[in-house]
């Protein structure tokens, strides 16, 4: 019996553990360690932090039941166990890496800004979002789709608010159409955009851009997002954003028992230059580094990875949406769709996120467009 410890229980270490579970029943034994007993939708914490339902569901519900569920964080990983902060440990003869990302904090007055990027930033902003009295003034820093998505949820939730979103660019990745576009609907959902200014510094009372000051009684940060140190601190190979670094098959370099998936993983460009830090390619990560695992466990070649991206979705409030499709490279398509279809639309991914982690056997996704062929075998497995 093969023990597999699965390290982070998002999108990617869910999926995995449950395909594991599922496909190799027989000879492999899982158990999943996450800091809390809950699965984080992190897709859904700009909903989360202005109001809707919660955006968390109990692990033990969505974990297959042979799954074991380790309430902990891990401190350290060793060549065949992990430390945790319980002071436990877990020996492993395969680990997977599925730690996914949280906000870069790099900002000076950071501390002044709420995240949207985790759970705990999403609560405090929650509750501080219903505080705010009509009128007080709101500033979403970042145009990436999360700050998008935060400043039109929150002007969709809370209409009495003065939301503005600052950023050198909004939407900057999309074609110019699509770009002006959700310009367009953001104006009209009340959303102030102050484009092409760099914000320098965040206060208590404000954001400073190189354009002037802001005021702000309440600042959303949603700019880059960052990885946890824990490959770093573990003395594993690491790009130079933190990022564990594997081969074709996902399987970490220079050490065959760990393999990466998800937002935290770094895979060689000509398999992984396209994919974007997303739930949507955590999710086939995921799947595919627990094929991999059971490939090595019964002694055959795992395969590279192979993922096509389909395009973005992006929810602007509860009633309107904007699809943007892409080619399988990430680059944009020229199909898009926008309002109440593409709000539907987007709602629908949502909860497929979810459903295909408790189907993990049927979970199937595009190719990207280079094939999936066999990774050749390592020259000593450790
Ligand atoms: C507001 C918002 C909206 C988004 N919308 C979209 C979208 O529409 N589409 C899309 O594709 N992507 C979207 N994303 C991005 C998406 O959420 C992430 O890319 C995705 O969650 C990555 O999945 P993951 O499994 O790699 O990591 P995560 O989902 O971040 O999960 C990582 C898990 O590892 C745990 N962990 C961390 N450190 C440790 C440790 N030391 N020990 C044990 N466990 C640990 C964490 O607590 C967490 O449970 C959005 C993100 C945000 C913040």
């Amino acid at each position: 019996m093969a023990r597999v410890v699965v390290v982070g229980a998002g999108y990617a270490g869910v999926m995995a553990a449950n395909r594991l579970a599922a496909v190799g029943r027989s000879d492999v034994d899982v158990t999943v360690v996450n800091p809390r007993p809950d699965f984080v939708e992190r897709i859904r914490l700009h909903e989360h932090a202005a109001g809707a339902p919660r955006a968390i569901r109990p692990l033990r519900g969505l974990l297959r039941p042979d799954v074991r569920l380790r309430v902990a964080a891990a401190d350290a990983i060793a060549e065949r166990s992990v430390r945790l902060d319980d002071g436990g440990a877990l020996d492993f003869d395969y680990l997977l890496y599925a730690v996914g990302s949280t906000a870069a904090r790099g900002m000076t007055g950071s501390e002044h800004a709420w995240n949207i990027a985790d759970l705990d930033g999403a609560e405090s902003l929650r509750t501080r979002l219903r505080q705010l009295p009509a009128q007080a003034p709101v500033v979403i820093v970042g145009g990436g789709l999360t700050g998008i998505e935060s400043a039109a949820e929150i002007a969709y939730r809370y209409p009495s608010l003065d939301i503005a979103l600052v950023s050198r660019s909004v939407a900057a990745g999309l074609p110019a159409s699509s770009r002006a576009r959700i310009h367009a609907k953001l104006a009209n959902a009340g959303v102030a955009l102050h484009t092409g200014l760099r914000v320098t510094a965040i206060h208590a009372s404000g954001v400073d851009t190189d354009g002037g000051r802001l005021p702000s009684d309440c600042t959303v940060w949603a700019g880059p997002l960052a990885v946890p140190d824990l490959a770093l601190r573990s003395g594993l190979p690491v790009a130079t954003d933190g990022r564990l670094r594997t081969d074709d098959a996902l399987v970490c370099l220079h050490h065959r028992r760990i393999v990466g998936v998800g937002d935290a993983v770094a895979p060689p460009a000509h398999v992984g230059a396209h994919l974007r830090m997303s739930c949507q390619a955590a999710l086939p990560m995921g799947a595919h580094g627990a094929d991999t695992v059971l490939a090595m466990i019964r002694g055959q070649q795992p395969t590279s990875v192979s993922i096509g991206m389909t395009g973005q979705a992006i929810s602007l409030g509860r009633r309107d949406g904007f699809i943007q499709a892409a080619h399988r490279d990430d680059t944009p398509a020229a199909f898009a769709l926008s309002g109440r279809a593409a709000a539907v639309v987007k709602e629908r991914v949502c909860r497929f996120t979810v459903t295909s982690m408790r189907f993990p056997r049927a979970y199937r996704w595009l190719p990207g467009a280079t094939p999936s062929v066999p990774v050749p075998p390592p020259v000593a497995a450790r």
